[in-house]
């Protein structure tokens, strides 16, 4: 690894100077952007110059921003805006549907002025291959994808990677800890040797540094964004477990909250803590896989123009999805993985918005959650709510479940592939 672009720079650099053509500039004062944020001021001139990156960006970095901008540009100046018959010019894997569809909206946001038109296409699982078909006929400038609807499509010959020219791998750390590593794999092999890499994560487990040694030829290194620039205040609350969802309900009661994103860890717990707050007069709707994805569609769109009050979800929600000025993040359970808790807090306090991640726990999660704060580096002081307060002993009905750490999240397992081809060993070989 080799150029760390330092966090302290961002405070005097205009998008100007990094590089980027008017019309992308007029963009950016259309929607507001005064300055760049810490990862675009690390990677926006070294995507330009075509360099290989490597960065390490919280969610709500503007992330998105970072390697949209200087892509959609170098797209322009290679004049490949006329791909035809299926190809790809840049292609972005995404580990979620959610993130796909938003990383596509920004991708044709970011590119309105540009003249002739950016063409930016999004394909994930869950919705009709047909029409996604149809609209690749033509090939795409910019193809926003989840591996497994890749490898269906390109299983179809509808879409052909042979022009690719630059790749991003975003959240990559959520894709391998989902098991797209065999996805990824095949993807990795039909792309040509000669491109421009770009890979964001969040966390750096070692599956993402095998890939990051063996992927990026000599990467720009982008540093993560430092924690004193956070937003976001943690706090942990002890009770009873089956104190949790009283205390939920007087938290959101009590802080009359515009809005709060609940994560549980299963489907089944969001369905009746769906239930539960019904009761207690509070109205929320739920996010998991179990809902089609029409229904998970209008639910996101809901609580993201406000409809929503308060959403319970499961970990399919914990990455990516940009909701804007989300005051507070509460972990009714907590996630198994370290990693996750991470991705969780990070949908709050986004874009330098102030942000609360509260977490509720129960004395079969102490364990565990120090292990969250170990992995991740923190401590938080244990607190109690007056009425809430966790008795010094476990309560018998308190189940001694335990939490494994990394288990796979739910709804995300690996999709079993008819007629896979073999994996060959070399595809993870670094490019030359
Ligand atoms: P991301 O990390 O890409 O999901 O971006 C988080 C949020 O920050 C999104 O709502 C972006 O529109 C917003 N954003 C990104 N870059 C900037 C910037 N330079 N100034 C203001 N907002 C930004």
């Amino acid at each position: 690894m080799t150029q760390a672009h330092s966090s302290q720079t961002s405070q005097n650099v205009t998008f100007e100077q990094l590089g980027l053509i008017p019309e992308l500039l007029a963009r950016l004062t259309e929607l507001e952007y005064v300055t760049p944020t810490l990862v675009q001021t690390g990677t926006i001139a070294a995507v330009l110059e075509g360099k290989d990156v490597l960065a390490g960006a919280i969610t709500g970095s503007g992330k998105t921003a970072a390697f949209a901008l200087p892509l959609i540009q170098r797209l322009l100046s290679k004049q490949s805006t006329s791909v035809k018959g299926n190809q790809i010019g840049t292609l972005v894997l995404v580990p979620t549907r959610e993130l796909a569809q938003q990383v596509a909206d920004s991708f044709k946001s970011y590119a309105k002025l540009i003249k002739p038109r950016v063409k930016v296409e999004a394909v994930f699982g869950g919705v009709s291959a047909n029409t996604q078909m149809l609209a690749l006929r033509g090939g795409a400038d910019v193809l926003v994808a989840t591996p497994g609807r890749l490898l269906d499509l390109m299983s179809n010959n509808a879409v052909k990677l042979g022009q690719v020219t630059s790749l991003v791998l975003d959240e990559a750390d959520r894709m391998l800890s989902l098991g797209f590593e065999e996805e990824l794999t095949e993807i990795l092999a039909k792309l040509p040797k000669q491109k421009q890499t770009l890979l964001f994560s969040a966390t750096f487990p070692e599956e993402v540094k095998i890939l990051t040694d063996k992927l990026l030829s000599s990467p720009v290194e982008v540093q993560l964004q430092s924690e004193e620039e956070s937003t976001l205040t943690q706090q942990v609350y002890t009770v009873n477990r089956n104190r949790k969802t009283a205390l939920l309900a007087h938290l959101i009661n009590e802080n009359d909250w515009r809005q709060v994103l609940v994560f549980a860890s299963a489907k089944n717990t969001c369905n009746r803590l769906e239930q539960k707050l019904e009761k207690a007069g509070i109205a929320a709707q739920v996010f998991h896989s179990d809902k089609a994805q029409g229904a998970r569609t209008r639910v996101l769109e809901g609580f993201k123009n406000g409809e929503v009050r308060v959403l319970i979800a499961t970990d399919i929600a914990a990455r990516g999805i940009d909701i804007e000025k989300l005051p507070v993040v509460i972990n009714y359970e907590l996630p198994r993985s370290p990693a996750d808790y991470m991705h969780r807090i990070g949908r709050s306090g986004r874009a330098g918005e102030a942000g609360l991640a509260l977490s509720l726990i129960s004395h079969d999660e102490y364990h565990h959650f120090k292990v969250i704060e170990k992995k991740n580096k923190f401590r938080l002081e244990r607190e109690q709510v007056v009425g809430f307060e966790a008795s010094e002993e476990a309560p018998l009905d308190c189940p001694s479940r335990e939490i494994k750490p990394m288990a796979a999240p739910e709804g995300m397992g690996k999709k079993k592939r008819k007629k896979m081809p073999k994996v060959n060993a070399d595809l993870w070989a670094k490019k030359s």
